[in-house]
């Protein structure tokens, strides 16, 4: 570990750290409020384990498709059978009622736009509130990131 400490020269309202899809969805989140932002990455790439992962959210009643007959019930169902003695009522609650509104916040405020995944039921589809089909699942698009548009220091630190 290095002893590189350096100040920023200009102050900002918010520093994350992190950038994966914690950090910059914290990090859109913010400036979308007007604050300004700055996101410290220690590695030389910015993305973390998210640029790594499949990127399917798992998002029981969103609104992307009107056809889908899930509910918060079937959803919080699932989730208790799943989750067993680590389910955690409040954090569920707030999971099941943000969800919907991250999808349309991140559609409204970036460039993100999310579809349906097909043939992805849930894991386990015979589980009470389950949904056998691939109603809960939404992927990004593809989008092209050109790193010549990003200021250098956020790619190599
Ligand atoms: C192969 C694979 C596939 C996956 N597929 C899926 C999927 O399809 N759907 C799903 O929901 N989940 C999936 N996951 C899990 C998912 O990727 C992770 O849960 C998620 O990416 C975690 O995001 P995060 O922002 O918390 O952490 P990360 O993406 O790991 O970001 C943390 C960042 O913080 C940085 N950091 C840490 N400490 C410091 C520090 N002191 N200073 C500065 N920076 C620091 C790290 O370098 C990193 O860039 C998958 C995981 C893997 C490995």
């Amino acid at each position: 570990m290095g002893n590189d400490v350096r100040e920023l020269d200009d102050p900002v309202d918010v520093i994350v750290v992190g950038s994966g899809a914690g950090g910059l969805a914290t990090a859109v989140a913010a400036a979308a409020m007007g604050l300004s932002v700055r996101v410290l990455e220690k590695e030389a790439f910015f993305g973390g384990t998210t640029a790594y992962s499949g990127g399917v959210l798992w998002i029981p009643c969103h609104r992307k498709d009107p056809s889908i007959k899930d509910s918060i019930e079937a959803a919080r169902t699932y989730m208790l059978h799943e989750a067993g003695d680590h389910f955690d009522s409040a954090r569920v609650d707030a999971f099941l009622r943000s969800g919907p509104e991250m999808i349309e916040f991140f559609e409204r405020n970036s460039s993100l736009e999310f579809v349906s995944v097909p043939e992805f039921s849930d894991y386990h589809p015979n589980a009470p509130g389950a949904m056998p089909g691939d109603d809960r699942y939404l992927l990004p698009l593809t989008m092209h990131v050109n790193s010549d548009n990003l200021p250098t220091d956020s790619v190599h630190p």
